[in-house]
C-alpha cells in the first residue's frame, strides 16, 4: 500500500494481524507506483491496496495484472473516490473488494460511516456475515434459514436508520453534488493554470483513463518553506489550507506496525510540498477570495 494515505488503510491490515508494507507513489498521480510493487512482494504478501488519492483512481489494470501474476487480492481504498471512474467503470468496482468512506470530510457523508463493495460472488455472503456480528442473519431475513446463529468472526457494521436516511438522501443527489464540486475544482484549475505554466506551482494531474469527483484540490509548492509560508499567509486571511498525510512509514504507528520498501522519496517530497485549498459544496463565490489571496501571495513570492 502507499504510505501517502490515511491511517485507516493501514489499520485495516494491522487489526487482522498482518503487516502493512509501504511503497512509493507516482509523482504525477500521487497514487501507488505500480513499478514499485513487485519488489515489495514476498511469499507472505496477500493483497495490493490501491488508494484513489484526491478521488482519482489508481492505475488499476497494472495493479490487477501484478496481483494476478502473484495470486494476490486487490483492495481499493475508494474512501475519496465515490463517483469517479477508471476506463469508464466506477471506482469501487475495479478490484476484489473496495471501501468507501462517508466520514464528514468526504463528498457524501453520514458523520462517521462507510460502505464496502464486493466484486466477487464468493465473498458476498462472508461480507454479510461479518457486518451482522458474525451471524447468518442476512440469510434468515431472506427466509433461507429458519433461525440465525453465530457462524464466523464479525462485528456490528450496519448503520442505524437515522444515519441511513440522512445518507440515502445525499446518495440520491450524488450526481448533483459531484458536478458542483467538479465545477469548483475546475475554477481552481483555471485560476492557477498560468502559474502552473510558469512552473510556480504544480496542479493535480490525472491520466485520460480516469475521471475525478471534485473531492479535493491541492497545490504542490516548491518546498516545505514555500508551503508553510503560504499556509501561514492564508491562515492570516482566515482561510484554512491544510497539508496532507504525514507519511505512514515515518509515523510512530507505521514504524511499529509496518515496513517500508524502498526509499519512498516521492512520498516524502509530496508531503513536504502539498497544500489543500478549501473545497466544499457550499463554498460558492467565496472561492474567488481564496483564489485572489493565494494568487497575490504567489505573485509576490515568485
Ligand atoms: C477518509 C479516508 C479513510 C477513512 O475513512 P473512515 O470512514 O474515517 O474510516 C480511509 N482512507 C482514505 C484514503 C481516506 O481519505
Amino acid at each position: 500500500m502507499p504510505s501517502f494515505t490515511f491511517v485507516s488503510t493501514a489499520n485495516a491490515v494491522v487489526l487482522r494481524g498482518a503487516t502493512p508494507v509501504f511503497v512509493d507513489i507516482d509523482q504525477h498521480s500521487l497514487n501507488i507506483d505500480p513499478n514499485q510493487i513487485e519488489a515489495a512482494i514476498t511469499p507472505q504478501t496477500r493483497a495490493i491496496f490501491a488508494v484513489h488519492y484526491a478521488g482519482f483512481p489508481a492505475e488499476m489494470d497494472r495493479l490487477n495484472q501484478i496481483a494476478q501474476a502473484h495470486g494476490l487480492m486487490v483492495i481499493e481504498d475508494a474512501a475519496q473516490a465515490l463517483g469517479s471512474t477508471y476506463k469508464g467503470r466506477p471506482a469501487g468496482s475495479l478490484g476484489d473488494i473496495a471501501a468507501f468512506s462517508f466520514h464528514e470530510t468526504k463528498n457524501i457523508i453520514s458523520g462517521e460511516g462507510g460502505a464496502i463493495t464486493v466484486n466477487r460472488r464468493d465473498l458476498v455472503e462472508r461480507a454479510e456475515i461479518i457486518r451482522e456480528k458474525g451471524t447468518n442473519r442476512s440469510r434468515f431475513l431472506r427466509g433461507q434459514v429458519d433461525r440465525y446463529t453465530w457462524v464466523d468472526i464479525g462485528s456490528s457494521f450496519l448503520p442505524g436508520e437515522l444515519v441511513a436516511a440522512f445518507l440515502f438522501a445525499q446518495l440520491e443527489q450524488e450526481e448533483v453534488i459531484r458536478q458542483a464540486r467538479l465545477a469548483l475544482f475546475g475554477r481552481y484549475q483555471n485560476a492557477f493554470a498560468d502559474l502552473a505554466q510558469q512552473e510556480r506551482v504544480v496542479l493535480p494531474w490525472h491520466s485520460d483513463d480516469v475521471t475525478g469527483n471534485g473531492h479535493m484540490f491541492y497545490l504542490l509548492m516548491r518546498d516545505i518553506d514555500d508551503r508553510d509560508a503560504l499556509i501561514g499567509h492564508l491562515r492570516e486571511a482566515g482561510i484554512i489550507a491544510p497539508l496532507h498525510y504525514v507519511p505512514l512509514h515515518s509515523a510512530p504507528g507505521g514504524r511499529r506496525f509496518g515496513r517500508a520498501e524502498g526509499d519512498l522519496s516521492v512520498t516524502d517530497n509530496t508531503y513536504s510540498r502539498l497544500i489543500r485549498l478549501p473545497l466544499y459544496l457550499t463554498l460558492g463565490d467565496e472561492i474567488e477570495r481564496v483564489i485572489d489571496v493565494t494568487r497575490s501571495w504567489l505573485s509576490a513570492n515568485a
